[in-house]
């Protein structure tokens, strides 16, 4: 491996040993906390019943947490598709950011470096679909922002890690803030469960309240939209989603 790789074990995982072609996922999140060694700490506290199968530091150096064939604990109540509470499936990477609460800041190259070498690695051990390699505000949009808008998705879409649309950026800002009709509203709701948000499937595509789907507009936004996180649909976030559903076909 041409990164540096250590290992500083967490308790917190399931104790039963999981199959190879159980891990569908690959879980990018941000540490979310002042210091770098106090998310180490946390991580590794038998107390805080969280942890993480890979840690990558601000110098891109990376600790294994859980070992891949180990549960970690770092997606909590989460879903995507038809998939519940992934950390089963998934195998999850923490990357030392602050985060929103702490003064976000950009990822360092080093760490996406290392992000890229080790996912890509992971991709083809487990054979992940590039469509199951997600942030975890996709999987847990009503509590979570991480790794949020500075996080490089369409780069790595580039290397082949995770997904992106195709249009072209003229285009996308022409679009920005114009609004769209209930018609539309509707296919853009459709357009991100049928790339798997978790969005509750009732009658018409009502789902429970307004407040829920803001959360849900944001996520994608963070993921997708990275320049306006306002949580309101307009012609860009509609277009952008008719071409990631294109995609999925
Ligand atoms: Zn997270």
């Amino acid at each position: 491996m041409a990164y540096k790789i250590s290992f500083n074990y967490s308790p917190n995982f399931d104790s039963k040993k999981r199959k190879k072609d159980q891990i569908k996922y690959l879980i990018f999140h941000y540490t979310g906390m002042k210091s770098e060694n106090a998310a180490i700490k946390r991580l590794t506290d038998v107390r805080s019943n969280v942890s993480c199968n890979y840690f990558i530091k601000k110098n891109g150096n990376i600790i294994s947490m859980v070992p891949d064939l180990y549960t970690a604990w770092h997606a909590g109540k989460s879903s995507w598709k038809n998939y519940q509470s992934l950390n089963k499936n998934s195998i999850g990477i923490e990357i030392t950011n602050p985060g929103h609460s702490h003064g976000y800041k950009e990822f360092s190259n080093f760490q996406i470096i290392s992000l890229i070498k080790l996912s890509k690695l992971l991709i083809k051990k487990y054979k992940i679909n590039l469509k199951n390699i997600l942030g975890h505000s996709d999987i847990a949009p009503e509590r979570k922002k991480d790794p949020g808008e500075k996080f490089p998705w369409n780069n790595l879409a580039k290397k082949n890690i995770s997904f992106w649309h195709n249009l072209n950026k003229k285009l996308l800002f022409k679009n920005r803030k114009i609004k769209i009709n209930n018609l539309q509203k509707k296919i853009f709701i459709k357009n991100l469960i049928k790339i798997g948000y978790p969005i509750k499937k009732t009658k018409q595509l009502k789902i429970n309240s307004e407040k829920y789907l803001k959360l849900i507009i944001k996520a994608f936004q963070r993921r997708f939209r990275q320049e306006l996180i306002n949580g309101k649909i307009d012609q860009e976030c509609l277009l952008i989603s008719q071409n990631l559903v294109k995609k999925f076909k």
